[in-house]
């Protein structure tokens, strides 16, 4: 990435921290020995990913031994998900329909193991009604999933509420927190969670770690098989640079968490008022809803979102239309589509999500840029 160039991409993924990348390399280099190993080597790993661990718990204020390592925000769904599934046996999950692909994918497999699967579906700004949901409730269900913030339109759901509902009925809650980790607070007892997912890439740490959070005394099974790694749920010799790695990021964002919120929410709605401004027939997505800060998803009325989004990149703007895991597919977003959006509507919509390095000037940029391209497209398809 070239300093020219614009990345409002953030909730794809995340450039990695200087800071991040020193201890990384630290446990690549110097301190590479295998965590399990009984010499000097071995404990020196080890000591990095019972910091890591450590640090992590802090930031989601739980116990060290509460937190697992994974190898990303999908694997921690995917764990909790068919972990609870197995030592519960098939009976009903109750999820949303606007969840990351890691859980709906994982949903369907279950399904096909004799699950039944429950998705309550948002309300029009994209937030799920507790009421909807409890609803959906019987004495058949053995976990409920819901996210924390979308991670296409940045809507924060109740979580906390569902947690008492789940919880009042003895029900295992498991909470996707990949998108709001390090962006808004993510305390398990506050979010009334028994399983939390997270990933390292989200906030400014590296692709390919994670972490469940396993709340003492909840059934889960083990999820691979072989040596005593992780509290012996998660066989497999520890990604100690990436582990390190993800525990100084989540430090970085909890000391830095409040001021870069407040910082990043004006330029997001700075970025939000200038196009309101500059361009007619857009519609905010989740306006309304309680939302993270960083998160703006917009629709165009009479613009494909690809054709939007290409035009954007030939500027050395890097945005995204609706989910990246959908990216390249024709398939509108599943989450507008949820909310009730018409395909056309879900087809132009955009979404623009900040983070480390975003600046007013970036901001004023995109402001700029954008009725023109839309201008152009829409000047093509009224001629045509
Ligand atoms: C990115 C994301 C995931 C997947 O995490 P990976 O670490 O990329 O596997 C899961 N859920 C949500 C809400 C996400 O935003």
């Amino acid at each position: 990435m070239n300093s020219a160039q614009i990345y409002l991409d953030h909730n794809a993924t995340t450039p990695l921290r200087p800071e991040v990348l020193a201890v990384m390399q630290r446990y690549l280099t110097e301190d590479f020995g295998n965590a399990s190993s009984l010499h000097a080597f071995g404990h020196a790993a080890r000591a990095g990913l019972e910091d890591a661990r450590v640090f992590l718990a802090d930031a989601l204020g739980c116990a060290p031994a509460e937190v697992h390592f994974t190898s990303g925000g999908t694997e921690a769904d995917n764990w909790a998900l068919v972990g609870s599934a197995a030592v519960r046996g098939p009976g009903r999950i109750v999820t949303t329909a606007i969840e990351h692909h890691a859980v709906l994918h994982t949903c369907r497999h279950l399904e096909s193991l004799g699950c039944e699967v429950c998705l309550v579906r948002p309300d029009r700004r994209g937030w799920v009604d507790p009421g909807v949901l409890e609803a959906r409730l019987d004495e058949h269900t053995i976990l409920v999933s819901v996210m924390h913030a979308n991670n296409e339109t940045g809507v924060l759901q109740p979580v906390a509420e569902i947690g008492q509902l789940a919880r009042r009925r003895g029900i295992p809650f498991h909470v996707d927190a990949v998108q709001s980790f390090g962006k808004v607070p993510v305390q398990v007892d506050q979010l009334g969670a028994d399983l939390v997912s997270v990933s390292a890439h989200k906030l400014n740490g590296p692709k390919g770690v994670g972490a469940l959070y396993v709340r003492a005394g909840t059934r889960l099974a083990p999820w691979t098989h072989g040596g005593g790694h992780e509290g012996g749920r998660r066989a497999g010799t520890e990604n100690t640079a990436g582990i390190a790695g993800f525990g100084r990021a989540a430090q970085l964002a909890q000391t830095e968490q409040q001021g870069r919120q407040s910082v990043l929410e004006a330029l997001r709605n700075r970025l939000e008022a200038g196009i309101l401004a500059a361009v007619d027939g857009v519609q905010v997505n989740g306006q309304g809803a309680p939302r993270l800060p960083n998160t703006l998803n917009l629709s165009v009325a009479g613009v494909q979102s690809e054709a939007l989004l290409l035009a954007f990149d030939l500027e050395g703007v890097a945005v995204s239309s609706g989910s990246a895991c959908s990216a390249g597919g024709e398939a509108p977003s599943h989450v507008l589509l949820a909310m009730g959006l018409d395909r056309r509507l879900a087809g132009g919509s955009l979404r623009f999500s900040l983070g480390w390095g975003s600046t007013a000037a970036q901001v004023e940029r995109v402001i700029c840029l954008l009725p023109g391209l839309v201008r152009r497209f829409r000047d093509l398809a009224g001629g045509a």
